[in-house]
């Protein structure tokens, strides 16, 4: 199965989970044309959430958003016939990424060693966003503003995707739900601020980039985890809780 049902988190907001790392997309109906945030890890990924999309709406899907490069979040671009919103900074790391760890050759490489996954990333092209902003910034679509926050920190490029109506956030990776954040393109010490950052926005609740909706109390409680985390004396690697995401 490559996404679960929607889940309804307000009035026309949902958000699936998509792929084995359970990457969550979401989208709001707003009336005049549907938003979607996040495509999953594949194409095949990608066609599912479209398909989750039509089975509750008939509206047209109008844009794309990827909360940062990450491929468990933008595999599933090409799906999508309709502009794709993000950070100019993630349209920079998608390009840069395409000529090297998602080069035609790496990609082909990773199926042979993994040929099960063939038919999903099948036909796969890397999909650019089309419309690439610094700093934050607004979409006004029908009667709903989506507010479009840059965080850095879990990647340079990361931002949330804040509905301030329905007090729902799509926090991409800076939250994660019931597995052990990505570091690699991190810097931690910035983790407690950004999760600070969020508390600060009212909502019911915030989707993390991986697992399942949270609410407030979650929020706080990772920010206490991580806050632990970096008063612990350094020992040794924690490598060994990283994985691909
Ligand atoms: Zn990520």
């Amino acid at each position: 199965m490559n996404c679960s049902e929607p889940i309804g988190l307000a009035e026309n907001v949902y958000y699936l989970q998509t792929g084995p790392n359970h990457a969550n997309a979401g989208f709001v109906v707003t009336g005049d044309g549907v938003v979607v945030v996040d495509t999953g890890p594949s194409p095949a990924c990608g066609e599912a959430i479209k398909e989750a999309v039509a089975s509750v709406t008939s509206e047209p899907i109008a844009y794309v958003i990827n909360t940062h490069f990450h491929s468990s979040h933008s595999f599933g671009n090409q799906a999508f016939d309709v502009p794709v919103i993000a950070h100019a900074e993630c349209r920079a790391q998608m390009e840069r990424a395409r000529d090297d760890e998602w080069s035609q050759a790496s990609v082909t490489g990773w199926l042979q060693e993994n040929p099960d996954r063939a038919e999903e990333y099948k036909n796969l092209e890397i999909t650019l966003p089309a419309i690439a902003f610094s700093g934050s910034g607004f979409l006004h679509i029908g009667d709903t503003m989506v507010n479009l926050i840059h965080l850095g920190n879990h990647t340079p490029d990361s931002i949330a995707v804040f509905l301030p109506e329905q007090q729902v956030v799509f926090a991409g990776d800076n939250l994660f739900n019931g597995r052990h954040p990505f570091l690699r393109h991190a810097n931690a010490s910035q983790w407690v601020e950004v999760i600070r950052k969020l508390e600060k926005s009212r909502f019911e609740y915030a989707v993390p980039g991986h697992g399942r909706a949270m609410e407030a109390k979650d929020v706080h409680n990772l920010r206490v985890y991580f806050e632990s985390l970096l008063k612990t004396p350094r020992r040794r690697s924690a490598s060994h809780l990283i994985a691909q995401v």
